[in-house]
């Protein structure tokens, strides 16, 4: 038995029981008015011719035993009527609380699938609610696990920054708004022979390398800027809404900032240099990535200029707001 349908169940029993009670009473008062009492009559009868007295006239008391097999008709069909609406009552109200948490359970479904699970799925039967409970949380744990794994997609999984994929779907973004928010400015920068390090220490000390470089960027580049890992030791800022000149300043805080050793495993210290390119979005762009092959030509003539510096690409049309 449902523990929550448990008062309905207990009122359908009382007036199963009242009703069984009732229709006892009225097929056993029928029984006894309409075949025990005839008999009774007919004895009286021929008791009655026997001693020639004459039958006296039908007194009220007579009248009133008339009406009582009605009485006990009227009870017997009021009764059967009793136990009837009772237990459809009862049938009703447990195939609705079941439906309804059924309904539940199928908008939970749905909305996992469509990953907007909600607050809250009320319940009508609480024996449901502690598997609803269980399933919305493993339905929460695999939506987010879902987030994890699609997010992946956008993050590198050596320097946990955002990755090209992701570093060029939010250029294309800032290039389509650039003419009502400003220009946005990249720098590219590439780690002076990074190779070396592979080739003296071996690729896990490289991949350390990354992932302290990384770390240390990560806490000069403001937060509102996007900063990514474009492959192998190339990484890239895109300083958002902010023209060239805000961009070279940022740059250089950013080349004062970075600590000038990185520590490695196996004791090494990593002395730190670094190339950058850096060009701004302008309004004769046709392309949302123009200005990373301006910024790359930079970094280009930076490297060719003897390394651990950066370079500006001219930037002779500033992008202009409205
Ligand atoms: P430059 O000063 O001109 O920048 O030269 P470089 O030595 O830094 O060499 P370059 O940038 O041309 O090459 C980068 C090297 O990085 C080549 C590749 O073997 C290595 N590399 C690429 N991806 C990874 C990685 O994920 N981990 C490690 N450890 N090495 C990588
Ligand atoms: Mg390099």
């Amino acid at each position: 038995m449902l523990q929550s349908l448990k008062w309905i169940y207990l009122r359908h029993l009382l007036v199963l029981g009242v009703s069984l009670c009732l229709l006892a009473y009225g097929v056993w008062g029928l029984v006894a008015d309409t075949i025990v009492q005839p008999q009774g009559a007919a004895g009286t009868q021929i008791a009655d011719a026997l001693t020639s007295v004459p039958v006296p006239a039908p007194s009220a008391a007579d009248s009133a035993s008339d009406t009582m097999p009605l009485l006990y008709i009227a009870l017997i069909i009021a009764s059967m009527l009793m136990i009837i609406t009772s237990t459809v009552n009862l049938y009703v109200r447990s195939v609705r609380y079941v439906r309804h948490d059924i309904e539940s359970l199928v908008r939970m479904f749905h909305d996992i699938h469509d990953g907007h699970i909600r607050v809250d799925y009320p319940m009508l039967l609480s024996e449901f609610s502690g598997i609803f409970r269980f399933l919305r949380s493993s339905g929460t744990q695999m939506m987010e696990e879902k987030r994890q794994f699609k997010e992946m997609g956008l993050i590198d999984h050596l320097s946990q920054l955002h990755n090209r994929r992701h570093f060029e779907k939010r250029l294309e973004d800032l290039y389509n708004n650039a003419k009502i928010n400003g220009p946005s400015s990249v720098l590219i920068i590439d780690v002076d022979h990074f190779k070396r390090v592979n080739d003296e220490h071996g690729h896990d000390v490289g991949d350390a390398l990354i992932v302290g470089f990384a770390d240390a960027m990560r806490r000069v580049v403001r937060k509102t800027d996007i900063l990514a890992r474009l492959g192998g030791d190339e990484f890239c800022v895109i300083y958002t809404y902010t023209g060239l000149d805000k961009a070279r300043e940022l740059v250089d805080r950013l080349r004062r900032e970075l600590p000038r050793h990185i520590p490695l495993p196996k004791g090494i210290v990593h002395a730190l240099r670094w190339t950058g390119g850096l060009s701004a979005m302008h309004s004769s762009d046709n392309k949302f990535d123009a200005v990373l092959w301006r910024a790359d030509q930079a970094l280009l003539e930076a490297k060719e200029h003897g390394r651990n510096n950066t370079r500006i690409y001219p930037n002779p049309q500033p992008v202009t707001k409205k």
